[in-house]
């Protein structure tokens, strides 16, 4: 177990969100991040898990589901706690959230990345009865890029959304560029998705989308990580494309080790036989 490498910690917040996406990961999960264990945040185990991550060479941390973040930001939550030991061991803390309760994140300084999921600029019926308004989140992103944090957008790859076809994609990174924020992540839908149907209706392939995206004028390859994530440059934007299906480690490298609700590290975030400690 020692000779685990990773750059990133991550902690992951209890089930349990507004939004009820039909790609939602976190719904087919087992009892590692079942609601009920909010109160149990341990903060000495939660310490010895940053440190045992600290130890394998992580350098950033990122919050995120299991379920919405915010919803456990109110004083005494899950996050509110957590927060103050995350920030005093790294400079970087990377929010995910959906957006919704962003009231809770604008005075939080120390979190110094926000990444949102949005899942397109022009059907705001996406977001009917799941996420705010689009044009409240809008309104949040560029206020959050004014106070100077980093802001990437989160874009799942699938029929229904702005990831639906080139065209659409190429138009959501423009008016992200508009927009001002730092980045967009391309993710494609994973096959542990709750809902099959859904699943099956709306899957599409990340490759031969990325390929034919990136081989457009204007993008530029930066980076490929390990296990497969492609970074580009695209005017001044930095897109990554995620594979559903990338692997979580490579060698003794560890993408990022998940501190879950049960108070254990794993290397996986889906397999529960990845636990580190
Ligand atoms: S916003 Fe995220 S956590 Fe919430 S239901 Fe959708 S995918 Fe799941």
């Amino acid at each position: 177990m020692k000779e685990i490498t990773s750059q990133n910690f991550s902690l992951i917040v209890p089930e349990g969100c507004q939004a009820d996406c039909d790609f939602c990961v976190s719904k087919s999960l087992d009892d590692r991040i079942s609601p009920e264990r909010t109160e149990d945040l341990d903060l000495a185990k939660l310490a010895r898990a940053i440190r045992f991550a600290r130890d394998a060479g992580a350098i950033a941390t990122s919050i995120s589901g299991g379920g919405e973040p915010t919803l456990y930001m109110d004083p005494g939550g899950y996050v509110d706690r957590a927060l103050p030991l995350l920030a005093e061991h790294f400079a970087k803390v990377d929010l995910y959230t959906n957006g919704y309760r962003m009231e809770r994140v604008f005075d939080q300084w120390c979190i110094t990345h926000v990444t949102i999921s949005l899942p397109s600029f022009t059907r705001p019926e996406l977001y009917t009865g799941r996420f705010n308004p689009l044009e409240t989140v809008l309104s949040d992103v560029s206020r959050l890029v004014d106070s100077g944090r980093v802001v990437r957008l989160s874009l799942i790859l699938c029929r229904e959304s702005d990831g639906g076809s080139e065209e659409r994609i190429l138009t959501y990174l423009q008016r992200a560029l508009e927009l001002g924020v730092h980045g967009v992540i391309v993710r494609e839908a994973s096959r542990y998705t709750s809902n099959e149907e859904w699943y099956e209706q709306n899957y599409l392939e990340m490759a031969p989308m990325r390929d034919a995206v990136t081989s457009r004028a204007g993008f530029e390859a930066i980076l490929e990580m390990p296990w497969g994530t492609r970074y580009f440059d695209y005017r001044g934007l930095r897109v990554a494309f995620y594979c559903a299906e990338e692997r979580q480690h490579v060698g003794r490298h560890v993408r990022t080790l998940c501190y879950f609700p049960d108070q254990h590290l794993y290397g996986d975030f889906i397999r529960r036989s990845s636990i580190v400690i």
